[in-house]
């Protein structure tokens, strides 16, 4: 137990060569190599984070929360503030980029959840890798209602209270962002066809006449293969299996090459698509945009743009 560590900040751990790069080496009382970088730039990247709770988490001892987390908090305790409050800036930040509507709707599926119990839930990512944690982000892998780990959240405020020998409730240190629930409002927007309207409206940089697409059957939801070199796009409709052309004639179909377009989120090949119109001032159609939605994810993206002669 250490009262004051910090006097590593400054770079104490690293010597320069002599191209003035940073080297860090191994020696008796450093920490390992990769941790030193850490304090020295007071920055925790998600590799690292990851490392550390693949590396320091006791699961032989699961089911009791505190004796897993113990060996990471007599790590971070060891080494002092700047690795503490690194671990907890990168812990804030991935709990934050799964705090998103398509998570926890993904997760819930339309039930009555608290903001407790999808933040308890994030935690679960913390300590299953950094593939894990690719594949929750992406939405291939669901994350299990019934799952939590809430006492991760707190191994910053125990490391600190044991290295300073002080209460818990002195913890100084604020992260840049924060984990809680609905933290993140831009990803618990809900996407509409307004919200595609707005997105496609954005990524045209002229006015634009914006409207859905509707299968004559009335689905929305399409099959989309398009050639964008050429400037060609074909629907067929997931529902009645009816195959549309978006401003591309027939004879020009049958010479281009399309490829099947899919979520790059999430790879579903299942989209909403809305087709947005630049006109002359005397009403014709100048140019023709196209965004997509993924109904599986809610990722937006644009489809293609090709001018009209
Ligand atoms: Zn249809
Ligand atoms: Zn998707």
């Amino acid at each position: 137990m250490k009262k004051e560590v910090t006097e590593a900040a400054g770079g104490k751990y690293y010597t320069l060569d002599e191209k003035g790069r940073k080297c860090y080496t191994d020696g008796p009382g450093k920490p390992p190599i990769f941790i030193q970088a850490i304090i020295d730039n007071q920055k925790m990247s998600a590799v690292d984070f990851f490392h550390i709770t693949d590396a320091y988490l006791n699961w032989d001892k699961q089911g009791d929360d505190e004796a897993v987390l113990e060996p990471l908090i007599a790590l971070l305790a060891e080494w002092g503030d700047e690795l503490i409050f690194a671990f907890e800036d990168r812990m804030a930040q991935i709990l934050y980029s799964l705090d998103t509507r398509r998570i926890a709707n993904n997760v819930y599926k339309g039930e009555h959840f608290s903001a407790d119990d999808f933040l308890y839930t994030r935690c679960v990512v913390l300590v299953n890798g950094k593939q894990y944690y690719n594949d929750i982000k992406r939405g291939v892998r669901r994350l299990g209602a019934d799952l939590e780990f809430e006492a991760i959240l707190y191994a910053p405020v125990c490391a600190w209270a044991r290295c300073h020998l002080r209460a818990p409730e002195a913890y100084p240190h604020v992260p840049p962002v924060s984990y809680e629930t609905m933290s993140n409002r831009e990803a618990w927007r809900e996407v509409t066809p307004t919200t595609l309207a707005d997105f496609i409206s954005a990524n045209a940089q002229e006015p634009l006449e914006v409207q859905q697409v509707f299968c004559e059957c009335g689905c929305q939801d399409f099959r989309v293969r398009q050639d964008s070199g050429c400037g060609a796009i074909k629907l067929s409709c997931l529902k009645c299996g009816t195959e549309k052309l978006l401003f591309t004639s027939t004879k020009l179909w049958e010479e281009c090459r399309p490829r099947r377009r899919k979520c790059g989120n999430c790879r579903s090949e299942v989209l909403n698509v809305s087709v947005g119109l630049a006109k002359w001032p005397d009403g014709h159609v100048r140019r023709v945009y196209f965004g997509a939605r993924c109904i599986k994810c809610d990722e937006l993206f644009m489809l293609a743009n090709w001018s009209l002669n």
